[in-house]
């Protein structure tokens, strides 16, 4: 192998596998310190949507950078973290108009959680503490979001401790073999909420949290479009807050703003994080109705905080990310782009038949492999395609991200989420190489 590994590291890695290191990175490609340059066909993790070093984020910075780098929320506020948090509630449906920032999606997630029960106790309805989620689903990895988190590979080393929040099956409506509409699957995916509301006492339930296009735990999962509204009216007629994880489906990897855009369909608070920051800073945001936060804060104010939270650097940052995503209208490029590729992915279905199923939205998409397509019966785990298929990949230069959820029905899944930036004749060489590591991988 010819991957320039180091050696010997006191990095401590979640598993033992170690990757190349990294030398530099410029648009949709990253290079390696032996020089092998890689096709990043994930984003990283679905992070990097402007793509990497793009001069105008990075001059934003060095400007920033002069001027001061931190000073802490209790003592100075600044004006990075004024226009950002202007410019991002100008972009997000009207009722939405309260930002709370922080460093990453898990914190984007707490945050939403803490919000919204101090909400209920600020309104009289402290017994509401349930937090419906579901199954499979990833909402982060501090113990709160993992508590809503439906994997069991993430939660089940931690159980009992947090990890017991009443989940709903995902719908994964491409699965079953009913005689129903599409239509009709997502409203009965819909009222699984409600039944889990009756079972769990509507009095108790505080939240219902979903990603309105599922990320790395579902592989780019869209419900049926009757499945959002219902979810909604659901959620009002019990007073239950609607928590819309778009850490990864939101600022416009998906087409527009919010994924929930697509469906007509506000949610009460929002996370994001990944495309905000874009692989420039870590940066995150909770987005809440107005409404909300006032109750909160004329209860005594938001019982929460983080050392790092709308730090300038972050927010300028953050600011000439959005400025670019609509200086280079990636908001279309992404509804375009994601045609295309999604056109050149259906056609897997037709070139090889251990590809089951692809699915998605804008540039937030997935196939999934299959040991047989007609009864959509996984691969055996033993096979490691989810691993196996990345690795091909890797070495012919194109870096794609996999899961495999274990537990419940789905196999293993590869997002296909490119830099909304990429370009006609990258999406040509993304695909080459993908077939390439298809036609090995069936070898
Ligand atoms: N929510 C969703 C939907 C995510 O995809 C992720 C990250 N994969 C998170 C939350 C957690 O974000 P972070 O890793 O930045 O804490």
């Amino acid at each position: 192998m010819s991957l320039a590994v180091s050696k010997q590291s006191n990095l401590f890695y979640q598993s033992g596998s170690r990757r190349p290191l990294l030398d530099k990175a410029s648009g949709i490609y990253l290079w390696d310190i032996s020089g092998k340059r890689y096709l990043d066909g994930s984003s990283g993790a679905m992070v990097s949507n402007i793509g990497h070093s793009n001069p105008n984020v990075l001059a934003a910075m060095q400007r920033q950078m002069q001027r001061a780098t931190f000073g802490y929320r209790l003592h100075v506020e600044n004006e990075p973290a004024e226009q950002l948090a202007s410019a991002i509630a100008q972009r997000m449906p009207p009722k939405l108009d309260r930002v709370f920032f922080v460093s990453g999606g898990s914190e984007a997630v707490e945050s939403s959680i803490k919000l919204a029960r101090q909400y209920a106790i600020a309104s009289g309805q402290a017994q509401r503490f349930k937090i419906i989620s579901r199954f499979p689903s990833y909402h982060g990895s501090t113990l709160g979001a993992l508590a809503l988190t439906g994997m069991s590979l993430m939660s089940a080393p931690f159980a009992p401790m947090l990890c017991d929040m009443p989940k709903i099956a995902a719908p994964t409506t491409y699965l079953d073999t009913d005689n129903l509409s599409e239509q009709q699957r997502g409203l009965r995916y819909a009222r699984l909420l409600r039944e889990e509301i009756l079972r769990q006492g509507p009095e108790t339930v505080l939240a219902f949290i979903m990603e309105p296009v599922g990320g790395a735990s579902t592989g780019a999962l869209v419900a049926p479009d009757s499945y959002y509204q219902e979810i909604r009216r659901i959620c009002d007629e019990f007073g239950v807050l609607l928590i819309a994880d778009e850490v990864m489906s939101g600022l416009g990897r998906t087409g527009r703003w919010l994924a929930m855009e697509h469906w007509q369909v506000c949610a009460d608070i929002v996370a994001l994080s990944k495309g905000f920051g874009a692989g420039y800073m870590p940066l995150g945001a909770m987005v809440a109705r107005r409404d909300l936060v006032e109750a909160v804060l004329g209860n005594g104010g938001f019982v929460h905080g983080h050392t790092y939270a709308g730090n300038p650097l972050a927010c300028a940052a953050g600011l000439a990310v959005l400025e670019e995503i609509e200086r280079l209208n990636l908001l279309q490029a992404a509804q375009q782009q994601g045609a295309r590729l999604r056109a050149e992915l259906d056609g897997l279905l037709h070139r090889y038949p251990f590809v089951g199923h692809v699915r998605g939205k804008g540039l937030l998409l997935a196939f999934e492999l299959v040991a047989e397509r007609a009864t959509m019966e996984p691969l055996p785990a033993a096979l490691n395609a989810h691993t196996r298929l990345v690795d091909i990949a890797f070495e012919k230069g194109l870096i794609i991200y996999s899961r495999r959820t274990r537990g419940g029905r789905l196999g293993d899944h590869f997002m296909v989420c490119p830099p909304l930036i990429i370009s006609d004749p990258q999406i040509d060489e993304l695909m080459e190489m993908l077939h390439a590591s298809l036609d090995q991988f069936s070898h």
